[in-house]
C-alpha cells in the first residue's frame, strides 16, 4: 500500500523528535485539564498541547458574559475536586474560570499554549503516535498514547445561507458574542434557537435591542427546574428507576404544564422525547433561563426560517421581509478531529467517535478521547477516570512499561 502525502511529509522532512515520557494530550479544556489531573494522581506525567493561550479556552474567550453553567454544579465537577462550597447552584462563567485555574494549579498542571496540533498519527513500526504541531514542522512529539480532548465544540458551525455574504451590517456567530451592550436599540437577527440563541435574545433584550429569533428546527424547551429541582437531576433520578421513553413523558407534561404549549409561540417540539433525541443526535433540550417569558410577552419576536439574507436584512421563508442593524449565528459548534487526527478509523466524518457512550473513551493503538460523550462535563469526569485508570495498567506493568 502507497504513502498518503502526509506519511510521505512525515517520512521525508528533517525532523527533530521529542519523545514524551507520558501521554500526549490535545485540549486545555476541562477535559484536557481533568484526564492530565486523574494521569498525575496515578504517578503518570503528560504533555497538554493547546493551540490557545490559556486553559479554558472556550470559556475564557469564546462564551458571552452572561453565561451560567447551564446544569448545577455537582453534576459539572472534574475529578478530584470539587468546587468551593461557597459557589452557587448554577456557578458563573467566571466562577468556572476561577475553578478550572485552581484546579489546574492545584495538580500542578501546565500546559504548552500556542501549540495547534495540525496533524497526529499512528507510527505502527514504532508502535507509536506522532504528532505535529502548526508553524513548528521541524518538531514532532512522540508517545505511545494520544488523548483527544479538543472538544465536540472546537470550531464554529457556520451554515451556508443564500446572500450571507452580501450583508452590510454586523455579522458574528455567538462565540465573538459578549454583552448585548454593543447592539443597544438595534434589530439583531438571531439565527438558531438553542440555549445559546434564546440566551442571546434575552441578553439583547435587557440592553433594549430589538432580536428576532430564527426557529428553522424543532426544538424542546424545558424548565431549569422543576419543583425546585433541576430538570436534569429529576431526568437522572427518574431514569433509575423508569424507562427512557416514560422519563420523557413525564418531563414534557411537567414542561406543558409550567411553560404552556410552545408551539404556539413558534418553538414546534420534535415528535421525539428530548432525552431520547439528546441520546440519539446530541441535541440539547433548551433549559429556559427566562427567554420564554420575553418570547410569549413579544420582546423576542420567533420567525419561521431566512429564505436569504439582504443587503441590510432578511427574506423569510413566510413571505416577510425585514431590515437589520446585526446578525447572530446562534449555529452551533462542531468538533475539529478529523482535520488533525489522520487515517483514524475510530471517528466518523462529524469529528464524534463511532462507538457511543459510555465505551467512546478507547480508540486502541494508544488513542483515547476525553469529553466526546454528548453529556457535558459529567461525560468528561467519566472518560478522564477510565482513561487515567486504563493508562496506569499499562504504565505500571513493568512489562509493557516504555524503557528510559
Ligand atoms: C455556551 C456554552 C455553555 C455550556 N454550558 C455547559 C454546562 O453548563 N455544563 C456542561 O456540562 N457543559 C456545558 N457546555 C459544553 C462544554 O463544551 C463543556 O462544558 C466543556 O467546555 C467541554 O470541555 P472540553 O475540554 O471537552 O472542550 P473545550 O472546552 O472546547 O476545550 C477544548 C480545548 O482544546 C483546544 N483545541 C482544539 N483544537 C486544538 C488543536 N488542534 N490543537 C491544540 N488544542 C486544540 C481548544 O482551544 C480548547 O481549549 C457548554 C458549551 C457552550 C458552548
Amino acid at each position: 500500500m502507497g504513502c498518503t502525502k502526509e506519511e510521505e511529509e512525515f517520512t521525508n522532512s528533517p525532523l527533530k523528535m521529542v519523545e514524551i515520557e507520558g501521554p500526549i494530550i490535545v485540549g486545555a479544556g476541562p477535559s484536557g485539564l481533568a484526564i492530565a489531573a486523574c494521569l498525575s494522581k496515578q504517578g503518570i506525567p503528560s504533555l497538554i498541547l493547546e493551540r490557545s493561550d490559556c486553559i479554558a479556552s472556550l470559556w475564557q474567550q469564546r462564551t458571552y458574559d452572561r453565561l451560567k453553567l447551564h446544569l448545577p454544579r455537582k453534576f459539572c465537577e472534574l475529578p478530584l475536586m470539587g468546587f468551593p462550597k461557597d459557589f452557587p447552584k448554577y456557578p458563573s462563567k467566571k466562577q468556572f474560570i476561577s475553578y478550572m485555574e485552581s484546579y489546574a494549579a492545584f495538580f500542578n498542571i501546565v500546559p504548552v499554549f500556542n501549540q495547534e496540533v495540525e496533524s497526529a498519527m499512528f507510527d505502527p513500526e514504532a508502535s507509536k503516535w506522532r504528532v505535529k504541531i502548526k508553524e513548528m514542522k521541524e518538531n514532532v512529539y512522540v508517545s505511545r498514547w494520544v488523548i483527544v480532548a479538543t472538544g465536540e465544540n472546537a470550531d464554529p458551525l457556520i451554515p451556508e445561507i443564500q446572500g450571507i455574504d452580501r450583508f452590510q451590517g454586523r455579522l458574528l456567530h455567538t462565540s465573538l458574542y459578549k454583552s448585548g451592550v454593543e447592539f443597544g436599540n438595534q434589530r439583531v437577527l438571531v439565527i438558531g434557537c438553542g440555549n445559546s440563541g434564546m440566551e442571546v435574545s434575552l441578553d439583547l433584550c435587557r440592553y433594549n435591542a430589538m432580536p428576532f429569533m430564527v426557529a428553522r428546527n424543532s426544538v424542546h424547551v424545558l424548565p431549569r427546574e422543576m419543583f425546585g429541582f433541576s430538570t436534569f437531576g429529576v431526568a437522572m433520578t427518574l431514569l433509575k428507576w423508569f424507562p427512557l421513553r416514560l422519563v420523557d413523558k413525564l418531563l414534557l407534561l411537567v414542561a406543558n404544564l409550567t411553560l404552556g404549549n410552545t408551539d404556539q409561540f413558534g418553538l414546534r417540539r420534535p415528535k421525539t422525547g428530548p432525552l431520547e433525541l439528546k441520546n440519539a443526535t446530541g441535541k440539547t433540550p433548551v433549559l429556559d433561563v427566562g427567554a420564554l417569558s420575553l418570547i410569549k410577552s413579544g420582546k423576542i419576536k420567533v420567525m419561521e426560517g431566512v429564505k436569504e439574507i439582504t443587503e441590510n436584512g432578511a427574506k423569510f421563508i413566510d413571505g416577510q421581509e425585514r431590515k437589520f442593524d446585526s446578525i447572530i449565528l446562534a449555529t452551533g459548534y462542531k468538533s475539529n478531529v478529523p482535520f488533525w487526527l489522520k487515517d483514524c478509523e475510530f471517528f466518523s466524518d462529524d469529528g464524534m467517535p463511532k462507538v457511543a457512550f459510555p465505551d467512546g473513551w478507547k480508540g486502541g493503538k494508544g488513542l483515547y478521547t476525553v469529553g466526546f460523550t454528548r453529556r457535558g462535563l459529567l461525560g468528561t469526569a467519566s472518560d478522564a477516570i477510565k482513561v487515567a485508570q486504563d493508562i496506569a495498567d499499562q504504565w505500571w506493568n513493568t512489562n509493557q512499561r516504555p524503557q528510559g
